[in-house]
């Protein structure tokens, strides 16, 4: 087959193309053009996906826990996921500390620039202040009773409920297990014949993901920069050393820490995995959302990887939500870069409560655009640095967020990897380029 008719390959050419497209339309001013006319599509390949998120997490998930014969295994699959998603996250903000602390970006901005920084972003630091406080005025057992919905519609209403429907999905699954085989067939099922509609629904969807992405990439541009494309430049150039330590902890932990972890524990090539999950980082680099990118990464997981829908149907969603190692390893950076950029010095003990509070904190994060920025604050607070920092680092937020998402599920398909891996139940990955074609017909 030749290269252009593989699914990474056309992503990426939308997604050049919408770069080329949105840097052009922001140096002529076309931005409400660009709203329009070019962003609705973006905007209806993230909604189909999104579509589709929640009756897939159901259904795979349903299916999987119930083909699961006894709760043991259950249990450890979930025990052992549950561990390998903190190790990593905790090795992924060591990995944003140590860089940050040997870099120091704080130290080398400009006092002017740092005056300027606050002062354009000191209200978008304070809506976020706001969203903060009612996180942390929530309980310490809060996130347990989040988990338990008392509606079952009111959860599946909303991508944000992400693990409310795992939850729901897990009882509905165990309980297939106590009742008789016969009795349970029909639903079971049912929930069999959704999973693979939906994920046959992936494969349609991922037809227009190269003009999706155009749009998003194209309006992204256009959005940040308003039509003075020169004023972004400027802030990446202003934050550029904050923005380098960022990029350069994230491709180490892909590069390093992921590939260290696949060639250890499990039989996969790191190019069959990479290349299998490519489309996926494209996604969640174009949509900035774990949550949208579900679906994709379930589908590549299982098509592309040979992750059985067992495993994959229950570490996927779950990591979506709970496991964001790109998310914590910039709350690191950022949290650092703030307290060099206001001349304050962090100690150890403080360097290692960013260690605790950003795990914690990137568990807490909604798997959407933007909401890493939002927990950051919890983390400034522990280390008791001022919240209005965050004005410092807002004007690149946008463009981390696309390069920490692409993180984010790529851990979580690492995971899954491992994961199978040990359960033996990894098939042999089918990356021949006839099935990297994407199948409209049967
Ligand atoms: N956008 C990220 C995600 O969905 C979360 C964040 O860091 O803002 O994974």
């Amino acid at each position: 087959m030749s290269w252009y008719r593989k699914l990474h390959w056309q992503i990426l050419i939308g997604l050049f193309a919408g770069l080329i497209y949105g840097v052009i339309a922001a140096a002529n001013g076309w931005s409400q053009f660009t709203e329009n006319w070019i962003a609705p599509f973006g905007t209806i390949f993230i909604n189909s996906l999104q579509l589709i998120a929640v009756p897939l997490v159901l259904a795979s998930l349903v299916t999987g826990v119930a083909s699961l014969s006894d709760l043991k295994k259950l249990s450890r699959i979930g025990g052992k996921t549950i561990a390998i998603y903190l190790a990593t996250t905790a090795i992924a903000v060591t990995t944003g500390l140590v860089i940050v602390n040997v870099m120091r970006p704080g130290h080398q901005i400009p006092e002017e620039v740092r005056a300027g920084l606050q002062e354009a972003y000191a209200s978008d630091a304070t809506a976020g202040e706001a969203a903060a406080a009612e996180a942390r005025e929530r309980g310490p057992l809060q996130i347990l009773v989040d988990l338990v919905p008392d509606n079952f519609f009111n959860a599946a209403s909303s991508n944000r409920n992400m693990l409310q429907v795992v939850f729901v999905a897990l009882f509905l699954g165990v309980g297939l297990i106590q009742v008789p085989a016969k009795t349970a067939k029909p639903l079971l099922e049912a929930f069999e014949g959704l999973t693979a509609v939906v994920i046959r629904l992936v494969d349609l969807i991922m037809l227009i993901a190269p003009l999706g992405v155009f749009s998003l990439i194209a309006n992204t541009i256009t959005t940040v920069a308003g039509d003075d494309l020169g004023r972004v430049l400027e802030l990446v150039g202003a934050l550029g050393s904050y923005s380098l330590a960022v990029v350069l902890g994230l491709a180490v932990h892909m590069g390093v820490t992921y590939v260290a972890l696949l060639k250890l524990f499990t039989p996969m090539k790191i190019r069959t995995f990479y290349e299998g999950i490519a489309p996926a980082q494209l996604v969640a680099f174009s949509t900035s959302s774990s949550g949208a990118t579900l679906p994709v990464t379930m589908e590549r997981c299982e098509e592309k990887l040979g992750i059985s829908e067992e495993v994959s149907s229950f570490v996927l969603p779950l990591g979506a939500t709970v496991n964001m190692d790109g998310t914590a390893l910039y709350q690191a950076v950022a949290a650092v870069f703030i307290s060099q950029a206001l001349g304050m010095g962090l100690d150890l003990g403080q360097q290692l409560t960013i260690v605790l509070t950003a795990t914690v904190a990137s568990i807490g994060t909604a798997a959407v655009p933007g909401a890493g920025v939002i927990m950051l604050v919890i983390i400034l607070e522990s280390i008791g640095v001022p919240i209005a920092g965050i004005a410092l680092i807002l004007g690149v937020d946008r463009i981390l967020d696309m390069l920490r998402t692409v993180t984010n599920i790529t851990g979580d398909a690492v995971v899954a990897t491992m994961v199978a891996a040990s359960e033996n139940q990894l098939r042999k990955p089918e990356l021949s380029e006839k099935s990297d074609r994407i199948r409209v017909t049967r």
